[in-house]
């Protein structure tokens, strides 16, 4: 007895449409299994530091952080003055 799907050509999935992507090694990923996904119940959170690089590349010696919510970025130390986008309820911050 033969499963369905048997008499499939793999390959045909990547000229398919729909939410496939063929990866560098031939596969396929299906979804947004790589996406970086926001769990939109979870509160927002401060994600970093990361160094700051100026347009040259070279680091400014500056650190940012970047909200997990709306993406926005900051100078660590100024995320109380940050101005969130539309849809995002702010960095709750505790301990204060
Ligand atoms: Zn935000």
């Amino acid at each position: 007895m033969r499963a369905l799907g048997d008499d499939v050509d793999p390959s045909l999935g990547a000229n398919a449409p729909g939410p496939q992507v063929a990866t560098a090694d031939g596969g396929v990923v299906v979804g947004d299994a790589n996406a970086e996904l926001v769990d939109a119940d979870a509160p927002a959170t401060w994600k970093g530091p990361f160094t700051e690089y100026g347009r040259y590349g070279e680091p400014t010696g500056a650190q940012y952080v970047r909200c997990s919510g709306c993406g926005v970025e900051v100078l660590e130390g100024e995320t109380e003055h940050a101005t969130h986008r539309d849809g995002c309820d702010g960095v709750v911050e505790v301990g204060r």
